[in-house]
């Protein structure tokens, strides 16, 4: 019977080796990102990226053959867990998003010369790339409501539309846009892939949208959500990616096992707000006693321990579904630790503030910016609600009303039928009486 915890020593070598480069070399330069800017960030990675590259752990996410590291999601999901710990260390390891999901999407769909073309600039840094699915108009978490519309005109295709929330569109090269290219056909085979240059005519980057996590009116900054409209926009067809009415199969492949990626990344961030509160327990004296004395800190540090305990196990799991069965088959697991994982990092994170008190919600720590990051996980990639409806239908597959119609349990029905079959038992034992 194989039941095995461990991770392989030779594997565990490279998980220390990352803990330290990211903690030495890698949250130094968090504090100094805004006024380094997007380039000065860039030329303080060279070197780093360089050694990753060294390490052999470049771009892990994709296969051997197209300069990855076919690490499979198991140990994929555990370096994760220390890239989370610092928004910037994936750019340092050629895994950021969106950059990373569009590396999958083009290694999975894309032909000889689209790889040629985007896959391999993007690969090498040379390129960036955004995903642009979600509209303003029509609801993100039901995709076949999507209306940009792609319109084939002889060698050409013409998109029109209304996207936002299109991550880094506002600094990316090409995008990569969902739209309708066949409203009559079936809802899960109406939409296709273009991969469009953000200079071809029509397309418009109209803002970066102000979020929580960046509430300032900025523009073409890294980690900005575009708002694009696509006014006629002519493609060729060798535009489209995959095949036509591919769409949603490819978004699927790319996003099961991305989900999994952020999971891992929520752990390493739900980890150092973790860390935090604990620090904070051992020298904050109040009321008489540290606040590692008190029982409702103690209650929160150690819920936090066995909920970051489950979620990290929960994560592993559907990784090693994957890894053993495929995406497919993961598909209820990664739905679980989707919204159980998000729900973790929000509530450790939230704690940590807590703990802090006035510290905890100034800009003087993380753990704000932290937390504004945390309530994002509830909605990107599909919100909680939609992932716990998609679990509870798997799970009631399983179940069909008692044929009689009464609860299965029900105690007196169960009484009588045991009384039934052991009739001749029950005489004995009071002819004994
Ligand atoms: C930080 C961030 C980055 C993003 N990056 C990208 C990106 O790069 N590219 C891109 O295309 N999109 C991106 N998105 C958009 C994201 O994918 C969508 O916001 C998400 O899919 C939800 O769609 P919506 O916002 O239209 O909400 P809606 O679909 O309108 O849903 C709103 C709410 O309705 C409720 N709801 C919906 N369905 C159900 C249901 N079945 N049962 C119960 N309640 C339900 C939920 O509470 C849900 O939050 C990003 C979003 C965020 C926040």
């Amino acid at each position: 019977m194989a039941w095995d915890f461990s991770t392989d020593p030779e594997f565990q070598q490279q998980l220390d080796w990352m803990s330290r480069f990211v903690r030495e070399e890698i949250w130094p330069l968090e504090s100094l990102w805004r006024e380094l800017g997007l380039e000065g960030l860039q030329r303080a990675l060279e070197p780093l990226k360089r050694e990753v590259k060294e390490r052999g752990l470049w771009a892990a996410h994709l296969p051997v053959e197209l300069g990855g590291q076919g690490m499979g999601q198991v140990r994929l999901g555990l370096m994760h867990e220390v890239l989370g710990t610092s928004p910037i260390a994936p750019l340092a390891f050629g895994n950021a998003a969106p950059d990373s999901g569009n590396s999958e999407i083009l290694a999975l769909a894309g032909t000889e010369e689209q790889k040629e073309r985007w896959l391999h600039p993007l690969l090498a840094g040379d390129l960036r790339s955004a995903f642009s699915m979600t509209e303003p108009d029509t609801p993100g978490s039901d995709p076949t409501q999507l209306r940009t519309s792609a319109r084939r005109d002889g060698d050409e295709w013409i998109l029109d539309g209304r996207k936002w929330f299109t991550s880094n569109g506002s600094i990316a090269d090409f995008l990569i846009v969902m739209a309708v290219s066949n409203p009559d056909a079936r809802p899960s085979q109406r939409a296709s892939m273009f991969i469009v240059p953000v200079d071809t005519p029509g397309v418009q980057i109209v803002r970066d949208v102000p979020t929580m996590e960046h509430p300032w009116e900025s523009f073409g900054s890294y980690g900005g959500h575009a708002e694009v409209i696509y006014d006629g926009v002519r493609i060729p067809a060798q535009a489209l990616l995959g095949g036509e009415g591919d769409g949603f199969v490819i978004a699927q492949q790319r996003l099961v096992p991305g989900r999994i990626h952020h999971c891992m990344r929520w752990l390493g961030v739900a980890r150092r707000a973790f860390d935090m509160m604990c620090e904070r327990a051992t020298y904050r004296h109040a009321h008489g006693s540290l606040l590692a004395d008190k029982q409702t800190v103690q209650n929160w540090i150690a819920d936090s321990a066995a909920e970051m305990q489950a979620a990290r196990l929960m994560t592993l799991h559907a990784a090693w579904v994957m890894d053993t069965a495929g995406a497919r088959a993961a598909r209820t697991e990664v739905a679980m630790v989707k919204f159980y994982g998000a729900r973790v990092l929000h509530d450790v994170i939230d704690r940590a503030l807590q703990v802090h008190g006035s510290l905890g919600y100034s800009t003087d720590l993380p753990l704000e910016q932290m937390y504004r990051f945390a309530r994002a996980a509830r909605i990107y990639d599909g919100p909680d609600e939609v992932h716990r409806q998609s679990v509870a239908r798997h799970v009631l597959a399983a179940y069909a009303p008692p044929a009689d119609g009464v609860p299965s349990e029900h105690l007196p029905t169960r009484r009588e039928r045991a009384r039934a079959r052991f009739a001749e038992l029950l005489e004995l034992v009071s002819a004994n009486d």
